[in-house]
């Protein structure tokens, strides 16, 4: 039998990870970068190939933040539909941020292709499965609000949808074909990788613990050094450390797992999301199910497993598999991991210019694998030529959320007890 062990696949599958270098000097930049996860890095990159010098500072490892640890899916667009986008923004900035979100898989697999990363990269679509009635209809309302906006979706329905997904319990998918899906350590790995190339300067083990202006520049500091720069981005998303910055205050925290099995061979199990999708479905609590590259079975949803034991994740993992793939029989699980992620009230993202010169993002709401990779270019657009109306949503003025820490327990308690009632059958 396989013993199930706290490890995240991506961490375990990914070779070449950088060697930890931490700041013990100063050193003089153009733009310092706070944070090595996928914003900061494409941020950096889309700098550097500006012709500016920058320096990453990274806390821990690069990939230590969602961006090593998530389930991969390169989503188009937000998690709200884009008719509430525009409802919430205004139809001109929700426009906007529509049209550039869902333009954003296609700049993730270009970026890809373009540094030649290794990262298991498929761009065949993703699958949002509806679980029950209220879910087809809320697919149907997603599918017709893309639709207008002229994106290649398909609502699968009857045979084509139980060939696609795998299982006869999904009476209708919303297949975008915009989206794909990544390993995304893989995806961090190579932009580090091009951000060294291009003479980026990135150091880890370093976390940022005073920031402040002195003159013309900014001193950003760690333990042991300081980073003298003319602009600052501050990506530290769901991750960010330290009372340096107000960041943290403008998001309440919520976490996801996964629990991956081992790789699985046959037929039955190549029928199993057999066009290479990844998908999650439309339950309260959502299920997120993908393959990897290796035919590992990977499932996830909201919040922890680093404190729970053992049995009750296999018991959770077996639920979920034998009421959507009951013809995989017995499956060993092998290693199971948990993230954080950033949430803000309205499912919105957040930029902020705390100071001139200083931008900072947070608020991706579980989606940064494309939205990450428009940001951080965009945020270095921004630094490089000033023109605001660029920007992918509109500056907002740092506003606390009220009762992070309560909001954050009550959804945590939430989802142990929807998981139980999945594990004892009262639910699903
Ligand atoms: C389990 C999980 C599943 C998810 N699934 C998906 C998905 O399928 N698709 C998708 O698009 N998105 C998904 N997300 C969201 C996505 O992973 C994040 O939105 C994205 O990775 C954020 O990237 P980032 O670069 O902004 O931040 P991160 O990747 O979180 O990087 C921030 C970095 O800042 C560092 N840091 C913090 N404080 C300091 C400091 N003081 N000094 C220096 N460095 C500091 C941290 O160590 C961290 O490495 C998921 C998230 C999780 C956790």
């Amino acid at each position: 039998m396989v013993e199930l062990r706290r490890e995240c696949l991506w961490e375990h599958v990914t070779p070449g990870q950088a060697p930890p270098m931490a700041l013990a000097s100063t050193v003089k930049v153009d733009v310092c970068v706070i944070g090595g996860g996928i914003t900061g890095l494409s941020a950096a990159l889309n700098l550097l190939e500006n012709g500016k010098s920058v320096a990453v500072l990274e806390a821990h490892k690069v990939g230590h933040g969602g961006s090593g640890r998530n389930v991969g899916l390169v989503n188009a667009g937000t998690w709200i539909k884009p008719d509430d986008v525009e409802a919430t923004l205004g139809s001109k900035a929700g426009g906007r941020l529509n049209q550039v979100l869902g333009e954003a898989p296609a700049q993730v697999f270009a970026t890809i292709d373009r540094l030649g990363i290794d990262c298991q990269a498929r761009n065949d679509g993703t699958l949002h499965m509806a679980h029950n009635a209220s879910g087809v209809a809320d697919l149907q309302s997603r599918h017709d609000q893309w639709k207008r906006r002229g994106a290649d979706v398909e609502l699968l329905t009857g045979s084509k949808c139980q060939e696609y997904c795998g299982t006869d319990k999904i009476s209708a998918a919303l297949l975008d074909r915009r989206a794909g899906t990544i390993n995304p350590m893989g995806y961090t790995t190579g932009l580090t990788e091009a951000v060294r190339r291009l003479g980026g300067r990135l150091f880890q083990n370093s976390p940022v613990i005073h920031l402040e202006k002195q003159g013309a520049a900014w001193l950003v500091k760690t333990a042991k050094g300081v980073v003298v720069a003319d602009k600052v981005v501050i990506s530290t998303g769901a991750y960010t450390e330290g009372d340096w910055s107000e960041l943290q205050k403008n998001y309440f925290r919520g976490y996801y797992y996964q629990v991956a099995s081992t790789p699985l061979v046959g037929t039955e199990a190549d029928n199993v999301l057999r066009h290479g999708q990844g998908s999650w479905d439309t339950r309260l609590v959502l299920s997120s199910i993908r393959r990897d590259a290796d035919g590992r079975l990977l499932l996830g949803s909201m919040g922890r497993t680093d404190n729970k034991p053992a049995w009750f994740i296999k018991s959770w993992a077996d639920r979920i598999q034998t009421h959507y793939f009951p013809q995989l029989g017995k499956i060993e699980w092998e290693m199971h991991w948990t993230g954080c992620i950033d949430f803000t009230p309205d499912h919105l993202m957040r930029l902020f210019e705390p100071a001139p010169g200083v931008v900072a993002v947070t608020g991706y709401n579980g989606r940064g694998n494309t939205t990450g990779t428009v940001v951080g270019k965009a945020l270095a657009d921004y630094l490089i030529d000033d023109l605001p109306d660029n920007l992918p949503i509109p500056f907002s003025t740092m506003k606390p959320i009220h009762s992070a820490g309560l909001r954050s327990a009550f959804y945590e308690g939430g989802f142990s007890l929807y998981h139980a009632g999945q594990c004892l059958r009262v639910i699903l």
